[in-house]
């Protein structure tokens, strides 16, 4: 009989001490961006990194941590499919001239403030990028995994390492920067032939890519549809897929055809370009630059809004994507709200909100290949979850004042304010061989 009270009280202590890692988020509103609806009063249970139940009807267990979002939209964490979170260049002393900033900012400085660039990308709800290249030598690959093995907070990074091209990459470099390869080099990994696509393929995968960025049509002896085939080949052994950089419409065409799984920067689309693209299935990261007090041209912003319309009209997979990677001296916005103000150009585009919504969430997360893991606010997936105070459904600029975000089950804002301390490790607490 003893041994039984004890099983008793035993199973009751584990029973509380369950519960007790139960978080429960009342959403006053919760958004589905799949089907662009709303659902009121809805409960979020998450249970250590991940969603267990979500629904109207969903019971607290007791014990539960209870976070009241009952007067906010909860929506799901948000993409940037096409960001450079080790790179910033700037007005001084660069005179906004990149090939400056990989002179004077070493790798390990441009790491550091890719950390935080990414909290400040955090903080504005992006759960997700893809960060695709122009990162140094593989800054990009060490702050994933500082991320991932528990140092720092930030977003799921899907990143490229350096960005094959072929000679020259996307530079024109001197012919003491290209023949000694130490100066702006190893900005890009430079691959002519057959046999260097294939170990430049390899050796970005080696070095923690997630995803394969080329050069699409950089210079004139841009890739062909046979030697993209060749990346797309290659990549595929790793389960990676190829995105291209594209500057020309013959360099698109040739991406188009050769099946490219997303394309970067829409400003040399055309509209045949993206009816193909709608066929295929091909991603777009158009990077739509808006004109602001900071950057860009009217004249500029109102192509990119163009186009933009266009590969929606034409059913184009559109992802939000900003290839944010500049500052000017004295701007008080961060990262994040610099990102977010990609806005402009999506309603100039005239785009439905659902349908930025669904570009920012749901696209991006195909795009990134994480749409098993995270992303959508469904039981199993992880627990990347955001809230803002107004309804982005009626008004898309609510995105611009993310008041909650939550990543893989730790709280990292709350009331408008970063609380990131569940975040920060003396070792890697979620294993050393995250890669
Ligand atoms: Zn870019």
């Amino acid at each position: 009989m003893l041994k039984r009270w004890a099983l008793v009280v035993v199973a009751g202590l584990s029973a509380a001490a369950a519960s007790a890692e139960v978080t429960a988020i009342r959403a006053g509103r919760l958004i589905d961006p799949e089907t662009g609806r709303a659902l009121a009063n809805q409960t979020i249970l998450v249970e250590g990194e991940k969603i267990t139940a979500v629904g109207g009807e969903v019971a607290v267990p007791p014990g539960a941590t209870v976070i009241d979002l009952s007067s906010s939209t909860v929506m799901p964490g948000l993409v940037d499919a096409h960001t450079h979170l080790a790179l910033t260049y700037k007005d001084v002393p660069e005179s906004n001239y990149y090939y400056l900033t990989y002179v004077m900012d070493s790798t390990p400085l441009r790491a550091i403030q890719a950390a935080s660039n990414g909290i400040q990308l955090l903080s504005s709800g992006f759960t997700v990028v893809r960060d695709l290249g122009n990162n140094g030598n593989y800054a990009d690959t060490a702050h994933r995994i500082a991320i991932e093995q528990g140092w720092i907070p930030g977003p799921t990074m899907i990143n490229s390492g350096l960005i094959i091209g072929g000679k020259g990459g996307q530079f024109w470099p001197t012919p003491e920067m290209a023949r000694e390869h130490n100066l702006v080099y190893p900005e890009y990994l430079e691959a002519d032939t057959p046999d260097e696509i294939v170990k430049a393929v390899r050796e970005n995968m080696l070095f923690g890519a997630k995803v394969i960025k080329i050069c699409v049509d950089c210079k004139p002896w841009g890739y062909s549809v046979d030697e993209m085939r060749l990346f797309i080949r290659e990549a595929a052994k790793g389960g990676l897929k190829v995105a291209g950089h594209v500057q020309t419409p013959e360099g698109a065409s040739r991406a188009i055809e050769a099946g490219i799984w997303s394309i970067e920067h829409g400003r040399a689309l055309t509209e045949e370009h993206h009816r193909l693209m709608a066929q295929k299935g091909i991603f777009l990261a158009s990077t739509d630059t808006p004109f602001t007090p900071y950057h860009g041209t009217k004249e500029d912003a109102e192509k990119n809004a163009a186009q933009l319309r266009s590969a929606w009209k034409n059913g184009v997979k559109l992802t939000f994507s900003t290839d944010m990677d500049y500052w000017q001296t004295g701007n008080p916005m961060t990262r994040g709200e610099l990102t977010i103000n990609f806005l402009l150009t999506w309603k100039a585009a005239g785009i439905p909100n659902a349908d930025i919504l669904k570009a920012m969430t749901i696209t991006g997360y195909q795009c990134a290949q994480v749409e098993k893991e995270r992303g959508p606010i469904k039981p199993g997936l992880a627990a990347d979850i955001i809230a803002v105070r107004g309804n982005p459904l009626d008004d898309i600029d609510a995105l611009r004042d993310v008041r909650f975000v939550m990543k893989d089950g730790l709280v990292f804002k709350r009331d408008g304010v970063m609380t990131p301390e569940q975040f920060f490790h003396a070792g890697p607490v979620k294993g050393w061989r995250r890669r």
